[in-house]
C-alpha cells in the first residue's frame, strides 16, 4: 500500500511529550502514576481522541486507542510512556507515538482492514513501583497476586495509595487480564539501547531473541571480628568472598557462556566500618541469556561457583529470587514480515538479539510478538543524552506501518 507516516507530526508529538516531566538536565523523569506520568496519560488520551480512535484504559492503567471493528483478534503496537529517573525522551515514547502515527495514517487514508488495530501504552515498564512490566504482566495475567496484594513498592508509599491517585485499585490491576481482548500480534518499535545499529549505520534492527533474566538478592555470611586482632589467615571475611565470587563468576560467563551476562549492581557490607572484618556482604545478582537452556545451565554453574567460594572461605552463601523473565524467540512469520517490508521500502536491516527486556517479551506468553529496533546515537539510553536520527525513526515507523497493515489484512 502506498502510504507513509507523517514525520513532522510524529516529531511534534515526541517533542511535546518530552516536555512532560522534563528535568533541568534535559532528561525526562516520569515514573508511573507520578504527577508527570498522570499528565502524560491525559495528553495521550487527548491525542487518541483527536485522532478519532476509540480510547480505553484497563484496570492496570494500560491505555489503548483502537481503529476498526470492536470485536475479533486485535493487532497491537506500542510500548510504554513511563521513564527511569532522568531518562531520555525516546525509550518507550518512540514506540507508543510511532504506533499512534501509524493508526492515524491508516484511518486518514481509510485503509480497509479485516482485523482491528490498537496502539497501547503499558503501565510501569521500567518497574519503578513493584518490579518491571506491571502493565503488560497485568494484561497477560502474569502478575504474582501475592506480591501485588502485599503492595510494597520500591518508592515507599504502598501500592494502593499510589493507585488511588490514578483511580485504580489492587483488584482493578488483578482484573485487567479478564478485560483483555484476544491479541493477533504485538509489534513494538524501540530504540536499540546498544550501539550495533548506529555503528553499522543500519536503520532497522529486526529483533530475533529477547534475553530472559533472573534477579536475586544474595549474601555471603562469615564472621565479624576486630580488624586489628583477627589474623588474616583466620578470617571469614564476607566481602572477600563476594569479591572473589564477582571475579570468578564474570570469568566463568565470559569463558563458558559467551553472550550471556552477569552483573552485581548493588553491594552492602556489614557491619560496615573501618575497624571491623565484614561478617556479611549482601548483593544484587542478575544474569541473563537469550536461550532458555543456557539460562538454566548458567544458573547451575553460577550457584556452584558461589558454593565453592563460600566453602573455601568458611562462609555461607544464601540467595532468594526477586524476579524472573523467560527468554523469547520471535516467530518466523513476524521476522519475515518485518524483513519483507523493510526490503520493499529499500531500508537495510539485520537481525539482532535484545539484551534489555521489553513489554514484547511479556506479551509473548499470549501472542506472536515482534520488535523493530532503530539506532540510538552511541547506544546511549536511560539518560538525557539519549538521541536518535529522525530519519531512522521515520524509517522504523514506516516499516511498522506496513507490518501492521499486513498483519491486520
Ligand atoms: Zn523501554
Amino acid at each position: 500500500v502506498e502510504i507513509a507516516v507523517n514525520l513532522n507530526r510524529l516529531k511534534d508529538d515526541l517533542e511535546s511529550l518530552s516536555q512532560i516531566g522534563r528535568t533541568p538536565k534535559g532528561g525526562v523523569t516520569r515514573p508511573s502514576f507520578g504527577k508527570a506520568d498522570l499528565e502524560a496519560r491525559r495528553w495521550l488520551k487527548d491525542k487518541i481522541e483527536e485522532a478519532g480512535l476509540a480510547y480505553r484504559q484497563d484496570g492496570a492503567g494500560n491505555i489503548f486507542g483502537r481503529f476498526g471493528r470492536s470485536d475479533g483478534k486485535v493487532v497491537m503496537a506500542g510500548s510504554h510512556l513511563d521513564t527511569v529517573v532522568n531518562g531520555g525522551k525516546f525509550d518507550g515514547a518512540a514506540g507508543v507515538l510511532a504506533a499512534l502515527e501509524c493508526l492515524r495514517m491508516i484511518k486518514e487514508r481509510k485503509i480497509a482492514l479485516s482485523k482491528p488495530l490498537e496502539v497501547v501504552a503499558f503501565t510501569d515498564e521500567e518497574g519503578n513501583l513493584t518490579g518491571d512490566f506491571l502493565g503488560s504482566r497485568a494484561f497477560t495475567g502474569q502478575l504474582n497476586e501475592e506480591d501485588i496484594r502485599r503492595g510494597a513498592t520500591q518508592i515507599g508509599p504502598p501500592l494502593k495509595d499510589i493507585l488511588a491517585g490514578a483511580d485504580l485499585t489492587i483488584d482493578s490491576i488483578l482484573g485487567a487480564h479478564g478485560q483483555a481482548p484476544e491479541v493477533e500480534a504485538y509489534i513494538e518499535l524501540h530504540i536499540e539501547q546498544a550501539e550495533t545499529l548506529d555503528t553499522e549505520s543500519i536503520p532497522i534492527g529486526i529483533v530475533d531473541k529477547i534475553a530472559g533474566k533472573h534477579y536475586r538478592w544474595c549474601s555471603f555470611v562469615g564472621k565479624t571480628g576486630h580488624a586489628g586482632t583477627v589474623p588474616l589467615e583466620l578470617r571469614q571475611d564476607a566481602f572477600l568472598g563476594l569479591a572473589d565470587f564477582a571475579l570468578k563468576a564474570t570469568r566463568l560467563v565470559a569463558a563458558d557462556f559467551y553472550g550471556s551476562m552477569v552483573t552485581i549492581g548493588k553491594v552492602n557490607v556489614l557491619p560496615g566500618s573501618f575497624s571491623n572484618v565484614p561478617g556479611q556482604a549482601d548483593f544484587s545478582f542478575e544474569f541473563r541469556s537469550t536461550s532458555k537452556a543456557t539460562l538454566r545451565d548458567l544458573e547451575k554453574a553460577l550457584f556452584s561457583q558461589a558454593e565453592d567460594v563460600a566453602s573455601s572461605r568458611g562462609l555461607v552463601f544464601a540467595s532468594r529470587i526477586v524476579d524472573k523473565t523467560e527468554p523469547v524467540t520471535i516467530p518466523e512469520r513476524i521476522l519475515q514480515a518485518i524483513k519483507d517490508e523493510s526490503d520493499k521500502l529499500g531500508y537495510s536491516s539485520f537481525q539482532l538479539p535484545s539484551g534489555p527486556g521489553h513489554d514484547a517479551q511479556i506479551l509473548a506468553a499470549v501472542t506472536d510478538v515482534g520488535m523493530i529496533f532503530i539506532p540510538c546515537i552511541d547506544g546511549i539510553s536511560h539518560s538525557p543524552q539519549e538521541m536518535i536520527r529522525w530519519e531512522d525513526l521515520e524509517k522504523g515507523a514506516n516499516v511498522l506501518l506496513q507490518v501492521l497493515i499486513r498483519l491486520a489484512q
